[in-house]
């Protein structure tokens, strides 16, 4: 009977395998919620310490070329990194806020 199954630490009912919140008393159960987390973040750090250095080179290289169209692009390169290189932090912030919790 326990295969196929896990265990509720807070109330011992038994949940499937699969589970992330318990069914009887609703908290969070196992690893694998945390497992998750852990990957996003390691993804968004990967994206801020390479993808975002280099979109901003590419985009600082196209703001100082003389043509006024390709400038433009250039700065859109660099607002648009930035926006994403906030939207990485504040997954890596919510990341550590759930594996914590
Ligand atoms: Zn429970």
């Amino acid at each position: 009977m326990a295969d196929g199954s896990i265990k509720c630490p807070e109330c011992q009912s038994e949940n499937p395998l699969d589970a992330v919140y318990c069914m009887e008393c609703g908290c969070k159960i196992g690893k694998v919620n945390e497992n998750i987390y852990k990957k996003v973040k390691i993804l968004a750090v990967i994206g801020i310490f390479i993808f975002l250095p280099l979109a901003i080179i590419a985009g600082l290289y196209l703001y100082t070329r003389p043509e006024c169209s390709v400038k433009r692009k250039g700065m859109d390169y660099i607002l648009i990194s930035i926006a994403v290189w906030v939207f990485y932090l504040a997954i890596i912030i919510y990341a550590s806020f759930a594996i914590h919790q």
